[in-house]
């Protein structure tokens, strides 16, 4: 039998491919609910909040893989922004989408043509993968592809900060080139249940008695250097021919007992509710970044999908930096929402203000090449997630799906 530590959506994906081999399995997870990080919270009223503002790219190609995107159901974001905070808002699309849109965005003003110009070889780049950058962060490289000031405020630091988050833009530009490709070829989605929604699919293809949640693991068990099996919370041991370890990487140092975790990145998010929506259409609004303002990016999260809220009422989703002296503080974020559209801050009423201390780990220049913090890892023990790969739900969904090949492979072997 294998263990998979962590019912994230890696120790799903890693259980799933495992399930469908026939190859027995036991999947431990130390919370009630499957998802790690990508879980979703119905309130009473019936709002439904993600825990941190994120979207599943349908141009994955590993998502598309494990995921049945028609069951998911929910919709689509416009591809490009909308502009907000100096003067009238203003859009920009992805010409690739709707060709027309190349033009509105030569009369619209909201960024130079050199920089739409900059920003078609960026999007060329990304899709072309014709550019070794694994050494630069994302701000070296879009510093070297000649992006001015304003392009950083108006631009890059709400939309690829948020994408990446880390408004710095100082993680690494391989993998910004990686996101970029996915969100030039593709869409950005939001499920009818919310993010949660791609957890309780998964975890919807396991056979029930092989899901144990509240269930920690406390400690690998070693027979002669080679893992055999998990200790629980409770003192009880089950022993296994695999250990997969599907956690996050502090977990994983915890329970290997050596290596420093990198530091993580964080994010916070308000929620507000509405009775009518300050916009129309799927966008993603776009402030121009300021030390004065904790909001990064927000949107109405029901022009995507209206099934995110009670009839009637629209759902504000507003994710600010967790740092800023401000961000804790509704009534102000209110205000400056509000603010974009000469509304009045009273519109919105806080429904949840939900901070994500661990959200990824920090992804600096040539992390993709760094040795593993845990060095070597012992015979019978495999690691997955974003602890080995890059933080995205595509590349976690590829290491679990890796993870259970081996073992698969492994038995055949054996
Ligand atoms: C707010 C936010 C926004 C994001 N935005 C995006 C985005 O837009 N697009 C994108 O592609 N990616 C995004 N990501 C990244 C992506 O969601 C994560 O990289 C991915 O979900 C990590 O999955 P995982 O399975 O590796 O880890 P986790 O989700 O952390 O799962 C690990 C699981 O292990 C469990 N566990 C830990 N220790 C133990 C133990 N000792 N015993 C038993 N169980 C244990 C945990 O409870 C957890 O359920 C975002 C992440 C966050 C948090």
């Amino acid at each position: 039998m294998t263990i998979v530590v962590g019912a994230g959506l890696a120790g799903l994906t890693c259980a799933k491919v495992l399930a469908q081999a026939g190859k027995p399995f036991c999947l431990l997870e130390a919370a009630s609910r499957p998802g790690g990080r990508v879980v979703s919270d119905r309130t009473q009223e019936g709002f439904i909040l993600d825990r941190g503002f994120q979207v599943l790219l349908d141009s994955y190609p590993v998502a598309r893989r494990h995921l049945d995107f028609q069951g998911l159901g929910g919709g689509r974001f416009r591809a490009g922004a909308m502009f907000v905070g100096r003067g009238m808002p203003r859009t920009l699309e992805n010409p690739r989408h709707r060709p027309s849109a190349a033009l509105d965005a030569l009369g619209s003003g909201v960024l130079p043509l050199p920089d739409q110009l900059r920003m078609m070889l960026l999007a060329v780049m990304a899709v072309t993968g014709s550019s070794r950058v694994n050494d630069l962060s994302t701000e070296a490289l879009l510093r070297r592809c000649g992006f001015g000031e304003d392009f950083f405020v108006r631009f890059a630091r709400p939309f690829f900060g948020g994408v990446l988050l880390d408004p710095g833009l100082q993680t690494s530009a391989g993998l910004f080139l990686n996101y970029l490709r996915r969100f030039v070829t593709g869409r950005a989605l939001l499920p009818a249940l919310g993010m949660g929604g791609l957890a309780e699919q998964l975890a919807s293809y396991l056979p029930r008695e092989s899901v144990h949640f509240e269930t920690r693991v406390e400690a690998l068990v070693f027979r002669e250097e080679r893992v055999s099996g998990v200790r629980l919370a409770d003192g009880r041991e089950i022993q296994a021919q695999e250990v997969v370890c599907a956690v996050d990487e502090p977990s994983t140092c915890r329970l290997l007992g050596r290596g420093s975790p990198r530091s993580a990145r964080g994010t916070a998010v308000h929620y507000f509710a509405a009775d009518r929506a300050l916009y129309s259409g799927a966008w993603l609004c776009l402030p121009p970044r300021s030390d004065a303002s904790p909001v990064l990016h927000a949107a109405i999260v029901t022009n995507v999908e209206p099934a995110l809220a009670p009839a009637g009422s629209h759902l504000w989703s507003v994710t600010v930096l967790p740092e800023h002296p401000k961000a804790a503080d509704a009534e102000f974020v209110a205000c400056e929402v509000t603010s974009w559209f000469q509304a009045g801050a009273g519109e919105l009423r806080p429904l949840s203000y939900v901070q994500v201390p661990y959200a990824v780990p920090e992804q600096l220049p040539g992390f993709e090449r760094r040795p593993a913090p845990w060095g070597a890892l012992p015979d019978g023990l495999l690691v997955a997630g974003d602890a080995a790969c890059g933080a995205s739900i595509d590349a976690v969904l590829a290491s679990g799906e890796a993870a259970a090949k081996k073992v698969i492979l492994s038995g055949r072997l054996n």
